[in-house]
């Protein structure tokens, strides 16, 4: 029976810094679909040339395609007990043709980090990145002592362009339109457990590490 533990929630919820501790926490590999579009575009698979093909044509990336990769590396030897998957899926299409090819004894908990729109919006909007060492500093909770200057290494700190209001409120809508509804899916087959992300970043891992296995004989999704 592998452990399958599904990080869900909006951009800029958190995710990708959770992932990471809580994947060395449970012990479970980190499989996350960015990473793997980008080894495989590096690696100049066909799976990652199939992939470019269309990302170059600023189109999204078919389920199919996806799904392949995620299932290349779930077959791996070092998911066989399970893993922490992040990313994906992004739609109901998605899960459930993750769903249709997934082990039937596997054990899935879906951990849903909520945090309200204007939050999320304030966290991101506030991001200034320095150009010359990629530091990040925030406006409101991680001011640089000089403004303007990152405290790293001097360089001058810049607002990328996925920061700004208009890149950033077009991709929450898209999540709020096409990936939210995967809550619904989820709940109908018992695997979500919500976790409120709007806390410190410390007291919300703790709760992802103590719902991440809440008992076992739950459903699968
Ligand atoms: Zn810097």
């Amino acid at each position: 029976m592998a452990r399958v533990v599904i990080l869900f929630g909006p951009p800029g919820a958190g995710k990708g810094t959770q992932a990471s501790r809580l994947s060395a926490a449970l012990g479970l590999p980190h499989v996350s679909t960015g990473d793997l579009f980008r080894e495989h575009g590096a690696k100049g698979t066909p799976l990652g040339q199939a992939a470019q093909k269309f990302m170059d044509a600023g189109q999204l990336v078919p389920d199919a395609v996806v799904l392949d990769m995620l299932f290349d590396r779930t077959s791996k030897a070092d998911c066989k007990a399970g893993y922490l998957l992040d990313g994906f899926p992004r739609t109901v299409p998605q899960a459930e043709a993750r769903a249709a090819r997934l082990a039937k004894t596997d054990h899935v908990s879906v951990l849903n980090l909520q945090v309200p729109d204007a939050v999320l919006l304030e966290r991101i909007t506030g991001r200034r990145s320095c150009k010359a060492c990629s530091n990040v500093h925030h406006l409101r909770t991680a001011p640089p002592k000089t403004a303007g200057r990152c405290d790293k290494c001097g360089g001058e700190l810049v607002q990328r362009s996925d920061d700004t209001t208009k890149v950033f409120g077009d991709r929450l809508a898209v999540y709020r339109q096409q990936t939210q509804p995967l809550e619904g899916w989820y709940a109908r087959a018992g695997t979500l457990v919500d976790v409120d992300g709007n806390r410190a970043p410390e007291v919300v891992f703790e709760e992802l590490r103590s719902k991440a296995f809440p008992e076992p004989s739950k459903g699968r999704a």
